[in-house]
């Protein structure tokens, strides 16, 4: 029997604003509180015990990774028009302790949003091999 696949983190009726509870109409990232982290590690823990315990035990036991820490974790914060911060904010990851969208800080946030990781831009073409280039 087929293990069925984790429920999407994202469930709809999370889709309302953290601070009225209206309808969503942005997001954003922020960190895990260590809470989180901990439900997602307690979470991981209970799967693999049920899959020891439904394991075949003519075969090798299932292998499994590291468990889930807080590294490259977010959460998503949801807001109405009304809530949201702005847009540049919107765009970073906020701490795990933003309290965003905070009415009082509006359309700001109390926290110093991490700043995203700057991509390397690839501007060095790899060369072609020699015999796709043409003399003129
Ligand atoms: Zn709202
Ligand atoms: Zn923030």
């Amino acid at each position: 029997m087929a293990t069925p696949l984790p429920l999407p983190a994202v469930l709809p009726a999370q889709l309302a604003c953290v601070a009225c509870g209206g309808d969503a109409l942005v997001s954003w990232q922020r960190r895990p509180t260590e809470t989180e982290v901990a439900d997602v590690v307690a979470a991981e823990k209970d799967r693999r015990a049920e899959r020891l315990l439904l394991a075949d035990p003519d075969l090798p036991p299932p292998e499994f990774g590291p468990l889930p820490t807080a590294d490259g974790m977010t959460r998503t914060v949801y807001a109405c028009g009304q809530h949201a911060i702005d847009l540049d904010a919107a765009a970073l990851v906020h701490t795990s302790s933003c309290t965003a969208p905070n009415p009082a800080n509006l359309p700001g946030c109390d926290c110093t949003p991490e700043t995203p990781p700057h991509e390397p831009l690839d501007d060095e073409p790899m060369p072609l091999p020699e015999h796709w280039i043409t003399s003129a």
